[in-house]
């Protein structure tokens, strides 16, 4: 299994990332893509994503996209050429869309629109984040969608928006919050929708589950997200990693 969204780079897992690796490989869960966050991170990501295997992507969040219309992505592209012939880097992102962030928001729409044009060119899939913004994500991806599509992540909505972006081309990245039980509509999605629509993932350190809310997320959770989903959708637990292990690899050409 992939956990195809886990900030494995932040210092949240310095004291230990030795150990967590050890256990990921233990459990089955062989390898994780890094997302890129903000252009100060990069070379520590880059660093980090090296000394374990893992595939990483490169691009800018929406929480940390500069404060200006003018967008400038020399620096991504630049960045990006440099390590062309790298297997490891199989995406654009994170970007996207968050409203929540009022200060960035007015910026965000043009740092997202640079970075799909960028997937897109490079034909690369993108690693989308979205809060609050869905109206305005769909309707950007329809008018502009990069040719090999990428992954919703984070996805906690109903399975009417769940399929708008299937019908896309788009996956879903489903994770823990999927194990709290009163993410009904998320419930709904993931027994409705067919399981080409998702991949797994988990935000780590972000997003742990509300049972777990005051400790770190990590990508162990994995197996409890496939429990679920196997309950969900009544199949077993085998075939929702073997499926979903599937779309990773299809999407992210691992
Ligand atoms: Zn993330």
């Amino acid at each position: 299994m992939i956990d195809t969204h886990a900030h494995l780079d932040f210092p949240e897992f310095d004291p230990d990332r030795d150990t967590l690796v050890q256990q990921m490989l233990e459990q089955g869960i062989s390898n994780a893509i890094i997302p890129g966050v903000a252009p100060a991170l990069w070379q520590r990501q880059l660093a980090i994503a090296q000394q374990y295997g893992f595939y990483y992507a490169l691009g800018i969040h929406p929480w940390y996209c500069p404060l200006k219309n003018d967008v400038d992505i020399s620096e991504l592209k630049l960045l990006i050429n440099s390590r062309r012939q790298d297997h490891a880097l199989v995406a654009i992102g994170e970007c996207g869309l968050d409203k929540l962030r009022q200060d960035t928001w007015p910026f965000q729409q043009a740092w997202l629109e640079a970075q799909l044009q960028l997937a897109d060119e490079l034909g690369l899939p993108v690693i989308l984040h979205c809060v609050r913004a869905h109206e305005e994500l769909l309707t950007l991806l329809s008018r502009h969608s990069p040719s090999r599509r990428g992954v919703i992540h984070g996805f906690y909505g109903a399975p009417e928006l769940a399929a708008r972006y299937f019908r896309l081309g788009y996956r879903l990245g489903i994770g823990g919050l999927l194990l709290n039980e009163d993410a009904r509509k998320l419930h709904l999605t993931v027994q409705h929708l067919p399981l080409d629509a998702f991949i797994l993932e988990t935000d780590s350190p972000a997003m742990a589950p509300k049972s777990a809310i005051d400790r770190r997320n990590t990508p162990l959770l994995i197996a409890q997200i496939v429990a679920k989903m196997a309950n969900l959708q009544k199949k077993s637990s085998v075939l929702i990693s073997e499926r979903l292990s599937e779309n990773a690899v299809q999407l992210f050409e691992l």
